[in-house]
């Protein structure tokens, strides 16, 4: 009798785990449709303000200075309206196993290369450096997504630069007996044999170790930029991270405060006969 009731309240319990389960699954489900619902609402209206500012920017007349720097600051705004629609978007879609990948194989160096200059005509101040070491090893990801995390960490890097234009990107293989993995990272790299690691090294504000751990979390802001009314959401690095683990690859950062920080992602090389 005994040992049938111990069965029956181990039962009991699993059941109404997977109830929970069920009901958790259920409100991601709802979540991720509300938040697509409103993300498209709210496009619509940003798609408008762009156009119309468009036409606004082509019939600007000469004299029509005092304009050009209102019309500018719209268009920016726009963006980072836009940036994070997207980013709700995204994560909701992470949150719901609903990010699909397109995987095929990518040429990272043409991808830095792109992502690279698309973002130094966004700054005049800072100076965006590529270092590439060939050959890079083979890799299958979804481009846009690569794409994706990169420009983030790089539009990170313009951002909390204030003071210092210099910014280099690195990108070249990593073996996973490599002396270059950071100590917090090395232990996972022996997944795989080859790597290839991109990496961001600003030379901006850094950020203090009590916050180095929490950076990829969700709407996490540094004191230090918060101190510095530099405005953000804090959710690209958490996407980024959200994104390079889908890929199977690691994240991380190393800074110092008041010297700069290192982003990097390592994504693992394509093994022969692997993917397609
Ligand atoms: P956001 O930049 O919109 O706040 P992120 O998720 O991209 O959001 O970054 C989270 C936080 O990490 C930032 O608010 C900032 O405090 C810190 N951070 C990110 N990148 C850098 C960087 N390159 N230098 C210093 N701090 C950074």
């Amino acid at each position: 009798m005994e040992l049938l009731a111990a069965i029956g309240r181990v039962a009991a319990t699993a059941i109404h785990n997977a109830q929970l389960f069920e009901r958790e699954k259920t409100l991601l489900r709802e979540r991720e449709e509300f938040v697509s619902l409103v993300a498209h609402e709210l496009k619509n209206p940003l798609a408008a303000i762009m156009g119309y500012h468009q036409i606004a920017t082509r019939r600007l007349r000469p004299h029509d200075d005092g304009l050009r720097r209102p019309l500018r600051v719209i268009a920016e705004q726009t963006e980072r309206l836009n940036r994070l629609v997207e980013d709700l978007l995204d994560l909701s879609r992470v949150d719901a196993g609903r990010l699909s990948l397109e995987r095929k194989p990518v040429g990272l160096a043409l991808l830095i290369r792109e992502t690279v200059d698309q973002q130094q005509v966004q700054t005049a101040f800072h100076r965006l450096e590529v270092k590439i070491i060939p050959p890079l090893p083979p890799i299958v990801a979804d481009k846009m997504r690569i794409g994706q995390v990169l420009q983030n960490l790089l539009a990170n890097a313009i951002k909390y630069s204030p003071n210092d234009g210099m910014i280099e990107i690195r990108a070249s293989e990593w073996l996973a007996d490599d002396g270059r993995w950071p100590a917090h990272v090395c232990h996972l790299a022996s997944r795989h044999e080859r790597w290839a690691v991109v990496e961001v090294q600003d030379h901006g504000l850094g950020i203090a170790p009590i916050d180095l751990p929490k950076v990829f979390g969700r709407f996490f802001r540094a004191e230090k930029t918060i101190e510095e009314q530099i405005p953000g959401a804090g959710l690209g690095l958490s996407i980024c991270a959200e994104l390079i683990h889908v890929h199977g690859g690691l994240i991380w950062v190393e800074s110092t405060l008041g010297e700069g920080s290192t982003f990097a992602f390592a994504l693992p090389a394509q093994e022969t006969g692997e993917g397609g």
